[in-house]
Formats: structure tokens, C-alpha cells, sequence
């Protein structure tokens, strides 16, 4: 059975920034009987639920990666340390499964790929990873979001 890393907000987690989930019921309908590994890298990174609303500024999550951009909180708050731990724990986890495939949450300064909030906190999209998907990326981990599947049902 296919092993596939998912954002555990996606199947029903409450651990989005303000409490709540984000169930897709498309990804449960169409990978419900798959071998899902779940994580969540802001949780993982030691960060509480709920949290405050956090974008990455000056960059993208391939920036933070590299030292050149930092994760925000609303207040102003710098995050990137807790960013980057979960990022990472959360490949440690991919690769002892050996998990090739990951769906992760669309427009998350963490799990966003293709697309995440530009640091603004006005609601504006950029083109681009968050930290935990510009790291599985780096590491062959094929990634695509909930919207990809919505789109395809
Ligand atoms: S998008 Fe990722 S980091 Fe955010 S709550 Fe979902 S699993 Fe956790």
C-alpha cells in the first residue's frame, strides 16, 4: 500500500492556528483506505493550538530554509526556529516511512505548495512554497494539495 504523508488538518485534526480543522472530503473520500501518516510541522515544531496567525516575510519557505526570510506571527512575533524544527521533524517522519507522496494543506506558511500569504496578512497570495513543503521538495517528496484533488472531483 502506498504510504502518503498528509496535513493532519486535512482528515479532521483540529490544529490549524485558530483551533480548527480544514477536512477535505475528497482527499478522505479518495485516499480514506490508503496508509496516511499525518503530521502537522507547526504542532511539531512545539508551537501551541490555538496560535496566532503566522505568513513568511521576505521570501518563501525555500528563503527560510536558507536563512534569507523569517515566519511572523500577526504581532509581529518571529517564529522561524519553531517553523523550521517542525519542517524538519516532520521529514524525519516522511522518510522512515519511506514516503514518497504528500498532501499538504494549500496557502499554510508551513504546508502551502505553489501557493502561500505573500507576509502582508492582507489576504494576498504569492506563488510559492511554505517551510515544511519547500523541504520535502528539496528531498524528491512529490507534493500536492487538497485543491488539486477538489479540482480533479
Ligand atoms: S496546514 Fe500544516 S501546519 Fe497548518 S495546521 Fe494543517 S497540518 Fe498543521
Amino acid at each position: 500500500m502506498k504510504k502518503i504523508v498528509i496535513s493532519a488538518c486535512l482528515i479532521g485534526e483540529k490544529c490549524r492556528y485558530n483551533g480548527l480543522d480544514s477536512e477535505s472530503k475528497a482527499v478522505t473520500n479518495r485516499f480514506g483506505g490508503d496508509s496516511l501518516i499525518q503530521i502537522c510541522p507547526e504542532q511539531m515544531g512545539g508551537l501551541p493550538t490555538p496560535r496566532p496567525a503566522a505568513e513568511i516575510v521576505g521570501g518563501d519557505g525555500a528563503d527560510v530554509l536558507d536563512g534569507r526570510a523569517q515566519v511572523v506571527t500577526v504581532d509581529g512575533e518571529d517564529k522561524t526556529a519553531a517553523f523550521l524544527a517542525g519542517a524538519y521533524r516532520a521529514l524525519e517522519i516522511a522518510q522512515a516511512h519511506r514516503a514518497t507522496y504528500a498532501i499538504l494543506k494549500s496557502k499554510s506558511p508551513s504546508c502551502g505548495c505553489g501557493k502561500i500569504y505573500d507576509g502582508s496578512f492582507t489576504g494576498n497570495l504569492t506563488g510559492s512554497d511554505g517551510v515544511t513543503a519547500a523541504l520535502f521538495r528539496r528531498h524528491g517528496i512529490e507534493i500536492i494539495t487538497e485543491e488539486d484533488i477538489e479540482n480533479e472531483t
